[in-house]
């Protein structure tokens, strides 16, 4: 039986609640629209300000500084972070996470939070891919000394070189791919084709059975006069950096770009260590010098920045200075307290040197109008029908307890409407739910009152 990794849906979850979010909703001269179509309500202060920092980002003026939300709970902090990614252009990685998150029995604070800085920062590689045919004229192996100091030679690499109608073409394959063309006993004077892409050797074949074993669609596969470059194709692909350490992690034989970069960086590793993170980075920085890739630098969001100590500070001071650096994003419902692993009072729980790289924005509570509009917009999003009278009653609760126990409302009065065979929800839905379940507070208020039955 095989094994497979389940990945977790959890960071996917995270942001699945804010879908309806597509950006901050400015106009040309950066003032917050009042129409939402966005997908943002209200705080418009928040969102013009969020709007400087997207400009102070495209100018890269916020490197080595970060932005600091500021609100009560469920004022719309991780949805601003979001927009401002967005806005920052399509494809840009979002990353969000809790300051709690850092403290695991197993893997260090700092190495969760590299691990989160680098899920943040995307990478767009621009490959070619070309696929050449020809007679063999040549193949003409490349020793090397064994690297284990031994007497024996292996085999670095093999050149191979093509007759073709527009002269000799040489190129380089190493001793796997090699092996394909010996275990089809191609010599010299049989017809092949080779796939390269972005300049590295990634398949090669028996011209008779190209199609095959090239997985190309029949209309695609057209023959070509001997030689000429039978297709050429640009690839975009966007990955991020912790894609890279996770590829090259793991025993080889995935993707176009995970496997050309795990020839580079040695394969069959099976945990990312700061060598690996290190041999990527050059890598890395290779792609972008020679033009193949190009940074797209994302947003990471520490929500809960209170949770972090004096050791995860330190590490951001200096991981906010690195030139492959994503857009810190922190938010906080807290004032005054101590900072983690200390006894200093500091603003938000925050050394003051960390904070005085910090802009920082205020996240308004909303109005009651505001709250029914952001419901809605939800509902909307989740193809939820809602009736007036039951938007009103949500918005109340809303207002009540908190906008994000008001939207997790939705699903379940959906299905009490349901099993009443109706498709909408009518106010009395909402009613009997929320007498069904209780908000974190009125649970807190129950509890606190009978704590006599409780254990203690
Ligand atoms: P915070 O991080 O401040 O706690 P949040 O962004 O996580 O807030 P929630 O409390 O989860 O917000 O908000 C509940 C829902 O309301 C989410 O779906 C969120 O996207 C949405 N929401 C919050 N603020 C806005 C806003 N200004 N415009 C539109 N939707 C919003």
């Amino acid at each position: 039986m095989q094994i497979e990794e389940v990945s977790s849906t959890e960071r996917a979850q995270r942001i699945a609640v804010h879908t309806h979010v597509r950006g901050l909703g400015l106009d040309e001269s950066g003032r917050a629209l009042s129409t939402a179509t966005s997908g943002l309500v209200g705080q418009a202060a928040a969102r013009e300000a969020a709007g400087i920092v997207v400009e102070l980002t495209r100018g890269k003026k916020m490197a080595g500084r970060a932005l600091l939300l500021a609100g009560a709970p469920g004022t719309g902090k991780t949805a601003m972070a979001l927009a401002v990614a967005q806005e920052l252009g399509p494809k840009v990685p979002f990353c969000p996470m809790v300051g709690s998150e850092v403290y695991s029995s197993e893997v260090k604070k700092t190495e969760i939070l590299m691990e989160n800085f680098r899920r943040a920062i995307g990478l767009r590689i621009k490959e070619s891919k070309e696929v050449y045919e020809g007679e063999i004229v040549s193949l003409k192996p490349e020793e090397q000394e064994d690297p284990l100091g031994g007497y024996s030679k292996s085999v670095s690499h093999v050149h191979v070189t093509l007759k073709t109608t527009k002269g000799s073409k040489t190129l380089k394959l190493d001793p796997s791919i090699y092996d394909s063309l010996v275990k089809e006993k191609c010599r010299p004077g049989d017809v092949i084709y080779i796939e390269a892409t972005t300049g590295a050797v990634k398949r090669v074949g028996r011209s008779d059975s190209f199609a095959a074993e090239f997985d190309l669609e029949a209309e695609e596969y057209v023959p070509v006069p001997k030689g000429d470059v039978h297709k050429k194709k640009d690839i975009v692909q966007d990955v991020t950096l912790h894609d890279l350490d996770i590829a090259n992690a793991k025993p080889q034989g995935g993707q176009d770009l995970m496997s050309v970069m795990g020839s580079l960086v040695k394969p069959k590793k099976t945990e990312i260590t700061e060598k690996l993170r290190r041999e990527i980075n050059k890598v890395v920085n290779r792609y972008i010098d020679t033009g193949v890739a190009e940074l797209v630098p994302g947003v990471l969001f520490i929500d809960e920045v209170h949770m972090l100590d004096i050791e995860c500070f330190t590490y951001l001071n200096r991981a906010l200075e690195s030139s492959l650096s994503p857009i810190v994003i922190f938010a906080t419902n807290r004032g005054i307290c101590t900072i983690r692993g200390t006894d200093v009072l500091a603003p938000h729980g925050i050394p003051v040197d960390l904070l005085d790289r910090m802009l920082v924005i205020r996240t308004m509570p909303y109005s009651l109008e505001e709250t029914a509009q952001i419901i809605a917009i939800r509902a909307q999003t989740e193809s939820i029908r809602l009736h007036e009278e039951a938007l009103a009653v949500l918005a109340e609760i809303g207002s009540k307890t908190s906008l994000r126990f008001a939207v997790q409302l939705l699903t379940p009065a959906r299905i009490l409407a349901g099993r009443q065979g109706r498709e909408d929800i009518i106010a009395e839905d909402v009613r009997e739910i929320e007498d069904l379940f209780f908000d974190a507070k009125a649970s807190a208020k129950v509890l606190a009152a009978e704590a006599s039955h409780f254990l203690s």
